[in-house]
């Protein structure tokens, strides 16, 4: 009783001063007892707080009661440091139900006055719904993104960590123009309801701008991530007809400040709406990095075109007659040096100036360039012609003949020194369009290759339908080519398929002396690859091939090495032409282990006369004498020490008669019996006696 009066007359002073400044001001000013866990207001919160009575003193427990569910296991935690002595300071949002039953937000100010064994005592503070207003969400009561960026101050400076998301809806804009507003937004309630009532305690859910929001997922592991995305996304497309996105980013190891943090899940939900939406995408640093080069290269692209061209060149890749590997044309390859990155490769560069459109200027730049070339090269080799590589997106382009025709003009270069080059790919089976276009190059004698042939779409089926002049074999069928029966079969059958119908074919990709030997024999028209040279400067390149050219000499040196081949596919071969010859005999070929009796090979004339079509694993006196046991001719043998052995044996129970001749050889490090058997009455035989 004592304890109480002294406590009460304790938090006296407070209790009045707060009197008198509660009447002149909205929030609800307080003392908080921390010891007996009791709160004192300076107004009738009660009016619009469902309290348990009208009063102005409570228990914590009592105003917790009052307290949203959603945020009340966080608010006790924070009340719990206070009693405990970790804070002295109490900084809170959080929501409160009215007496209507509407929750709203407050923000929760304390600090203590008065400590007790170094624990604070006495709190005094004030609970205001006005400092919030402006920053929550009218129509999701969600606070908005000024509080996130407060929060993650907070969360930076305690060193949390865990996962920050944005959640978009998709296509919201498209939802609102057709189904009205007033739908779109109950569709963003229903989705701020959902994404509440699967965060723990300490998550935290902010409203952005248009259809996104922000979770803050404190202290989460990636799988924990992706089943709170799947729940969500799962119950909102049960909900409702529409579905969500998001980009999630891993703080603090991607990012460590609040704007770059923001930027980098913008940019993942983007990511994920770009790759089919209803889906959640993790930010990834070094993705974002290549992102970002992609853009500098877009950017310094068109800065390049812009300036005539800057870093643009052109380099040039020999081809040689399949028969004497001597020069007759060139492959002209695009050539790109960025300011900031250096050496760029074509398979990065041009499909940027394919996405960007770019390509048209590039590609008119590069025919020029490349006839340009050839009519100087022509002077010293009169048949040199030049392969230009042409995008599809050139093709489509209504002037393309104009653009090709004016090049040939201007370089004074026959139609005949030119080839172009267009990559096999679906797009091509608009055959009418593709036909008439080539017809018309046709007209002038520029002729047209199906490059990278046997990649693209129904490959084959090209050949019947769109009218060309050569197919280029892709370099992947090249590879192993000299251990692979597949790809030499493929070779092999694409070029006599291509020469059936007057289709030239040039192998592209032979990096070595065995794929050019393999190569020569299946007679392609001509051949390209880094055995004969790389794709080099136009200096270069005259040093290297056009002189060797101009004397009529190939540009590989026949005799530089020594053709080697280590072939297995020729092995395979050479095996299998010997079994040939062996079935072709009338002989029976075999081998019998001395010690066994097992047979290990019987050639075709040898099955059919024994009958034993499975022989492997029986006994030889089983095929030959239908016996039980070895015969004595088992035992003779083995005194024969490598001389052969005549007689002449009769199959027992048949008229087949066999003149056998046989020796001790060692066969798999084992003492075995060749033998030959001649079928000595055989229809073959009989016929000669005849
Ligand atoms: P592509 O048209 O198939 O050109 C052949 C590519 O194979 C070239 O790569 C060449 O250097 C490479 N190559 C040649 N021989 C060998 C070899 O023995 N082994 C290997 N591994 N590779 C070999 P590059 O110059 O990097 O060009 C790549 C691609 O970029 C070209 O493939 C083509 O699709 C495209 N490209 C290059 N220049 C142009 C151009 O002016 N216009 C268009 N539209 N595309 C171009
Ligand atoms: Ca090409
Ligand atoms: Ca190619």
């Amino acid at each position: 009783m004592e304890r109480k009066q002294d406590r009460r007359r304790l938090l006296e002073p407070y209790i009045e001063m707060l009197s008198f400044w509660g009447e002149s001001i909205e929030d609800y000013l307080f003392v908080l007892d921390v010891k007996e866990q009791q709160i004192y207001f300076a107004s009738c919160i009660w009016e619009k707080y469902a309290l348990p009575f009208e009063g102005i003193s409570f228990s914590v427990e009592e105003l917790l009661s009052v307290v949203d569910m959603k945020d009340r296991k966080r608010v006790r935690l924070s009340f719990e440091d206070i009693e405990r002595g970790k804070k002295d300071e109490l900084i809170l949002e959080y929501r409160m139900v009215d007496r209507t039953a509407k929750s709203s937000w407050v923000h929760f100010v304390g600090k203590c006055v008065t400590y007790e064994n170094e624990k604070p005592s006495i709190i005094v503070g004030s609970i205001s719904e006005n400092a919030v207003s402006k920053r929550i969400d009218q129509l999701t009561g969600l606070r908005n993104q000024t509080v996130l960026e407060k929060s993650f101050l907070e969360i930076f400076e305690k060193n949390k960590s865990g996962y920050f998301l944005i959640l978009g809806i998709d296509d919201f804009k498209n939802v609102n123009d057709k189904y009205g507003r007033s739908y779109g937004n109950d569709q963003l309630k229903r989705l701020a309801e959902i994404i509440e009532q699967n965060i723990d305690y300490e998550g935290q859910i902010y409203r952005l701008d248009g259809d996104k929001f922000g979770v803050n997922l404190i202290g989460y592991a990636t799988e924990s991530v992706k089943a709170f995305y799947h729940i969500v996304k799962a119950s909102f497309s049960v909900q409702t007809d529409c579905t969500v996105s998001a980009g999630a980013v891993c703080y603090p190891d991607d990012a460590n400040e609040y704007h770059r943090l923001y930027q980098y899940a913008e940019d993942a939900l983007k990511h994920a709406k770009r790759h089919g939406k209803n889906r959640l995408f993790f930010f990834s640093i070094d993705e974002y990095k290549e992102h970002l080069f992609f853009i500098d290269l877009r950017e310094e692209l068109f800065e390049s075109i812009k300036n005539d061209f800057e870093g643009f060149h052109v380099y040039y890749q020999p081809v040689v007659r399949n028969e004497d590997g001597v020069l007759i044309k060139a492959e002209a390859l695009m050539r790109w040096k960025s300011k900031q990155y250096g050496e760029i490769g074509p398979e990065v560069f041009i499909p940027i100036l394919e996405q960007t459109g770019l390509i048209l200027d590039a590609g008119k730049w590069i025919l020029e360039k490349a006839m340009e070339q050839c009519y100087i090269w022509r002077k010293t080799i009169p048949y040199f012609r030049m392969n230009i590589n042409l995008s599809y997106i050139q093709l489509k382009d209504k002037k393309i003949l104009d653009i090709i025709f004016h090049s040939l003009e201007k370089s004074q270069l026959p139609g005949e020194a030119v080839i172009l080059e267009v990559t096999e790919s679906i797009q091509l089976q608009d055959y009418s369009y593709f036909n008439l276009l080539f017809y018309q190059l046709s007209k002038k004698g520029v002729e047209v290759s199906i490059d990278d042939f046997g990649t693209g779409y129904s490959s084959l089926g090209y050949l019947k339908e769109l009218s060309v002049d050569e197919i280029k074999i892709d370099k992947c069928f090249v590879r192993q080519i000299q251990n692979g029966e597949y790809n030499f079969r493929l070779i092999k059958n694409m070029i006599e398929l291509a020469h059936s119908v007057n289709i030239r074919v040039c192998v592209e990709g032979v990096e070595t002396i065995e794929e050019r030997s393999i190569l020569k024999e299946l007679l392609p028209d001509v051949i390209q690859g880094y055995y004969f040279g790389r794709p080099e400067s136009p200096e270069q390149f005259e040093k290297k091939f056009l002189e060797r050219a101009q004397q009529g000499k190939p540009i590989v040196e026949n005799n530089k090495k020594k053709v080697h081949i280590t072939n297995k596919r020729l092995l395979e071969r050479k095996k299998q032409n010997y079994k040939r010859l062996l079935d072709e005999l009338d002989e029976i070929i075999y081998v019998c282990d001395m010690d066994t009796h097992e047979l290990y090979y019987i050639n075709k004339r040898g099955k059919k006369l024994t009958g034993a079509y499975e022989y492997t694993d029986k006994k030889c006196y089983e095929i030959f004498q239908m016996g039980t046991g070895p015969c004595q001719d088992c035992k003779d043998i083995n005194h024969l020490n490598g001389t052969f052995y005549v007689k002449t044996r009769k199959k027992e129970g048949t008229d087949i008669c066999f003149s056998v001749k046989e020796k001790s050889i060692l066969w798999n490090q084992k003492p075995a019996r060749l033998g030959i058997a001649t079928d000595i009455w055989g229809e073959n035989i009989k016929k000669q006696k005849e």
